[in-house]
């Protein structure tokens, strides 16, 4: 087997069992990472460093001294600050910033041994969908549609491409309203939001901060269990961490669903949704079904208001954490002449900002004016209460969610889709993000054109134990080969 093509559970076996080294196996996904370079998923590599842990895990594996991701070759958003290292949100704006410190969720899985190969593209500061917004150009979708180019999905496309490619072991993402979900949907992966505050935000360029979750994009359930735990925990640098244990996952990996209720929300069934998705959702059900689980629909009557209320939270709350980038404190400043300070700031946010991220500190700065707040904001704050309330109800009833990820697969950039189609794409995953649910999306199935689908299991708050449960099943009963050296066509 190639080692590009190994998951983290399989690698970590034979590094154990000394049958690969950390570093050949770090080799051969730098060796991936200039060979798909094309596909544009890095801003920066990262490969230096990559070798040196993976020296110091050879070391640590020879003593018996392994970490719990001890070797383990993964790419980071470029959203984590990482000390020395640029971090960039793949925008202009941060280009040359390097940070002085080292985010929570890096540093843990630098402290558990990992080899970091790179900083991944991403939507600039993580707003849309596409991977098209990145100031460092587009991504690419391994996957391909009869030729045609197609998106990542976002923001996390850059992570996502590099997993599904084996430019990567796994990466960290991010998600605030889908950025973990959509483009592992997208890249035929396991992405994984956590609940709102099992993983620590401390040093991550904030977009929407009653939203944001760190989280792991993978190949496969168990890794994806393996990840989660390390990066988890209560964190004095992030007061929304919650003091909650953290479990071992990959325990429950495995274990019946014999008993527990899967609701199907009625209002998800739309006739947005591609028929080949509602076919594998009407068939994963069944198969719970026959694992002895029940089948239940539920409704969850404000998912209408889901991605309005999405659309007026996350840029209001953008447009305040933005609002540091002012020339001043650190990042891109105007070389152009200024007269003033008022004209300082204007220049270096016009030139510092591409236009996704203009549009949305316009309608966020917008709905926070007095004129426009309580009828906004403050309207979108009471309505996101109803939306929890949906859920705390079907919760009442049901162990799990069973939901599509996304309407559809992949598409083109030359698909001419509007942008309200793009903030379409969100419709599934804004939900449990406003809630603050664990939910994740694991590949189930090829569309027509040979293009990864996914679902999504929402669980309850803290409750991933239950969601891995089912992912599982749902993993292990649609038997998706997402095998790097394969999806490249190798
Ligand atoms: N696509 C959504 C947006 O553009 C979600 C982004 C995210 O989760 N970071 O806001």
């Amino acid at each position: 087997m190639k080692l590009t093509d190994l998951t983290i559970t399989q690698a970590k076996d034979l590094l154990k069992k000394k049958e690969i080294s950390a570093v050949e196996l770090t080799k051969a996904y730098i060796e991936n990472m200039s060979k798909y370079k094309s596909l544009n998923a890095f801003v920066t590599e990262t490969p230096e460093i990559a070798l040196e842990s993976a020296k110091i895990a050879d070391d640590n594996i020879a003593k018996d001294k392994a970490r719990e991701l001890e070797g383990i070759p993964l790419a980071i958003k470029d959203l984590y600050c990482t000390k020395g290292v640029r971090t960039t949100a793949s925008s202009k704006m941060l280009e040359n910033f390097v940070p002085e410190y080292e985010s929570t969720v890096s540093k843990k899985l630098l402290d558990a041994g990992i080899s970091m190969l790179g900083k991944t593209s991403m939507d600039e500061f993580a707003m849309g969908s596409t991977n098209l917004t990145s100031y460092f150009g587009e991504v690419k979708n391994p996957y391909k549609r009869n030729g045609e180019d197609l998106v990542p999905g976002g923001s996390s496309g850059g992570s996502a491409s590099a997993v599904a490619s084996g430019m990567a072991m796994a990466a960290t993402g991010s998600d605030t309203g889908g950025s973990i979900r959509q483009p592992s949907s997208f890249c035929g992966l396991v992405g994984m939001k956590p609940t709102y505050g099992r993983a620590s935000r401390y040093g991550m360029v904030a977009f929407a901060s009653s939203l944001d979750c760190p989280g792991p994009i993978t190949r496969t359930v168990a890794d994806s269990a393996l990840f989660l735990k390390v990066i988890s925990g209560l964190d004095e640098k992030d007061p929304t961490t919650a003091p909650r244990e953290v479990i071992d996952w990959t325990e429950v990996l495995g274990q019946s669903v014999k008993g527990l209720k899967v609701g199907i929300p009625a209002e998800y069934k739309s006739d947005k949704l591609n028929p080949e998705v509602q076919k594998l959702w009407d068939e994963r059900a069944e198969d719970f079904k026959k694992l002895g689980a029940e089948v239940v629909e539920i409704s969850l009557p404000h998912t209408k208001y889901s991605l309005p209320v999405y659309y007026i939270i996350a840029p209001a709350e953008a447009s305040s954490n933005l609002s540091r980038y002012d020339g001043v404190k650190y990042g891109y400043r105007t070389s152009s002449p200024f007269k003033s300070l008022d004209e300082m700031y204007e220049l270096t946010r016009t030139e510092g900002f591409g236009a996704e991220v203009k549009k949305r500190l316009l309608i966020g700065s917008t709905i926070l004016t007095e004129e426009f707040y309580e009828r906004s904001y403050l309207k979108a704050l009471k309505t996101r209460r109803l939306i929890c309330n949906d859920f705390d109800e079907a919760f009442k009833q049901v162990d799990v969610i069973l939901t599509p990820s996304t309407t559809g697969a992949a598409f083109s950039k030359n698909d001419k889709l509007s942008p309200l189609d793009i903030y379409l794409n969100d419709v599934y995953t804004v939900g449990s993000s406003l809630a603050g649910l664990p939910s994740i999306s694991i590949p189930v199935g090829k569309d027509k054109n040979g293009l990864p689908l996914g679902l999504q299991v929402i669980g309850r708050k803290f409750d991933e134990a239950t969601v891995y449960k089912f992912a599982y099943q749902i993993e292990f009963i649609s038997q998706f080969d997402n095998t790097p050296s394969k999806v490249m066509g190798e």
